[in-house]
Parts: C-alpha cells; structure tokens; sequence
C-alpha cells in the first residue's frame, strides 16, 4: 500500500520543489467542467507538485536585455518540462501498485482557447474543454493560499512557481490545508500591474472552514501586456509599430481575443517574433513570449514578501 509520503518524495527526487496532496472530497461542489471526475470518474486522490521560478530568469527583463530567459525557464518550455521528470516518476510508482495517474491539464483559460459552442462528442456528455483549477487545486492540496493577484503563493517561493497536477485512484492521506497568511492585500501587485488587469472584484471559495480570497483579474488586458503589446510593458511595439497606440486599460479584449492578437502581430513585431522562434526550438509551439516579465504579479509581490521576510526559501520539500 502506498504511502502519501512516498509519492511525496518520489516527485521530489524526480525534480519537483515540492509536493502535496489533496482528496477528492474537497472538490465538492466544483463545477462539472471543472471537476477531476469529469475526466477520470475513479479519482480519489490528487498529486500536485511544483517547481520553483528562478528569480535570475527574470534579470534580463529587468536590465532590459533579454526576454527570452524568463520565457523559457520562468513561464514556458523549459520550467515545464522540469516537472515531467516528477509527473513520469510518480505514474510508475503508482501503477507499480496497480493505480492508474492521469496528468491533467491545468488552466482556467483553456475553456477560452476553445472554437466557441464546442459540442458535446455524445449525448449527456460536457462540451470536450473540461479545465482543472490548478491554484485551486494547489490550495486543496495544502501548498498555500491565493494572493489578492490570484497567483499562488507557497510560503517556500511566494509567487515564484509552476504548477502540475495528477489524479489518481489511489487513496492518500490529504495534506492539511494551509492555515498561514502570506498575502497581506499590500495592493502592490495591482498597482505594478502594467496591464491594469489585477485588483477585480473579490472572489472566494471556502473548502473546510478555510476561504480562499483573490481579487478577479482581466485577463485579456493580462494577456495583450503579457504577449508584449502594451508599450507600458515592451519596448518593442513601438519600435515596430510606432502608429499603434494602445491603451490597455481602455480595451476590453476576452482573453481568446488578446490571445490571438499576439500570434497575429507576434509576425509584424520582431522581438516577439524572434522569442516565438526561440521557443519553439525549445520544444514549445511557437507563439509570442512573455515579455511583461509578470512584473506585478510575480516580481513586485515575490520583492515584497521576501522584504517582509515571511518566505522560508530553501529547496526541496520540508516538513517531512
Ligand atoms: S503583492 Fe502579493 S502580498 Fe501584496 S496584495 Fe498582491 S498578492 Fe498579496
Ligand atoms: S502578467 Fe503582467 S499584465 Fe498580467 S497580471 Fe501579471 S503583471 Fe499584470
């Protein structure tokens, strides 16, 4: 019988920063589209791992030099493929036992990415476009809490993390929810945001007396300053579309729009092209990279809570 604290340390050793578990029971209440057992009805149990953002990827933004460093290993290719180490070890463990994993796909905006009115394939089935809430699984599985920017935020790495996730039949112990507080609702991240996007109405879930809170965020204005469209937040647009004068805070782009926005200008922009290129030779499709830099919602928050000094920094998993 395997153990919650093997399949731990089995995702670390494969790479993973950290690693912690949640039951199935506590997505009561999800939404269909939105719930593990729409895509594997047997899940009793979910595995969520992260690795660390590191910081100097963010350097070259910041000195105004480089964008494709955080591209890769901050936000794209490079840090997600760090974990398929962690998500490659972890099934073997599993299915050693006799349990089945599945690696599901993270992501709130997937459903966005979708052709619009996807059918069902069959009747009384869900439009194929189900999306598990990472952070939201993160927080069931004890790893933190939300920041008001909606980012996830451990009390190893603040925001600096990416996340992933496996469902699995087996049944662990669940990692207790994390009670510290490491958002202080500074509001620095919304006033840092370049896109305006940050800072939203309140939001909340309340999983076992423990509310998650976060601030909802455009994302279609994230997405244009992130896709390096904002001149407030790329030097590049302006250089080669010296007419274009976008005001981010004024448009009202869905993230699908913004998101195509990008690949379409991403060919008439050189710097953005170039990074699309770059990443593809990493593995990555190509697409427009991310040249705001999370500049509020990464860097400014991450500078923050290491001032306050509420970050435990370090490694590997501890506690264990
Ligand atoms: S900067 Fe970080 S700590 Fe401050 S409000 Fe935003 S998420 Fe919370
Ligand atoms: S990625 Fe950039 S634009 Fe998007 S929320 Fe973060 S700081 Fe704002």
């Amino acid at each position: 019988m395997l153990s919650a604290r093997q399949i731990k340390e089995q995702a670390v050793r494969a790479g993973a920063d950290f690693c912690g578990i949640a039951d199935i029971e506590r997505f009561d209440g999800a939404p269909p589209d939105m719930h593990p057992a729409t895509i594997f009805p047997e899940t009793r149990s979910l595995i969520v791992y992260g690795s660390r953002i590191l910081k100097g990827s963010y350097k070259g933004i910041q000195e105004g030099t480089d964008w494709s460093s955080y591209w890769v290993f901050g936000y794209g290719p490079g840090i997600l493929n760090s974990m398929d180490g962690a998500t490659e070890a972890v099934t073997e463990l599993l299915a050693a036992e006799g349990y089945e994993a599945v690696p599901l796909m993270g992501g709130r905006t997937l459903q966005d990415e979708a052709p619009p009115n996807r059918p069902p394939v069959a009747e009384g089935k869900l439009p194929p476009c189900i999306s598990i809430h990472t952070r939201m699984a993160a927080a069931l599985a004890g790893l933190g809490e939300f920041g008001w920017s909606k980012v996830f935020l451990t009390p190893q790495f603040g925001p600096r993390q990416r996340l992933a996730v496996l469902a699995t039949d087996a049944v662990l112990k669940p990692d207790p929810l994390f009670d510290g507080s490491l958002c202080d609702r500074c509001g620095v991240c919304v006033r840092t945001c370049p896109g305006k996007a940050l800072g939203g109405d309140r939001q909340g879930v309340t999983v076992e007396g423990r509310t998650f809170e976060w601030g909802d965020v455009d994302y279609g204005q994230c997405k244009v300053t992130h896709w390096g469209l904002n001149p407030k937040a790329s030097p590049f647009v302006q250089k080669d579309l010296p007419g274009m004068r976008m005001e981010v805070d004024k448009t009202d782009y869905t993230w699908f729009e913004a998101y195509r926005l990008g690949f379409a200008l991403g060919e008439i922009i050189d710097y953005v092209g170039l990074l699309a290129r770059g990443s593809a030779e990493h593995g990555a499709v190509s697409r427009p990279g991310s040249v705001c830099g999370a500049r509020g919602c990464i860097q400014a928050c991450n500078t923050h809570l290491e001032t306050r000094g509420v970050l435990r920094g370090g490694s590997k998993q501890d506690g264990e």
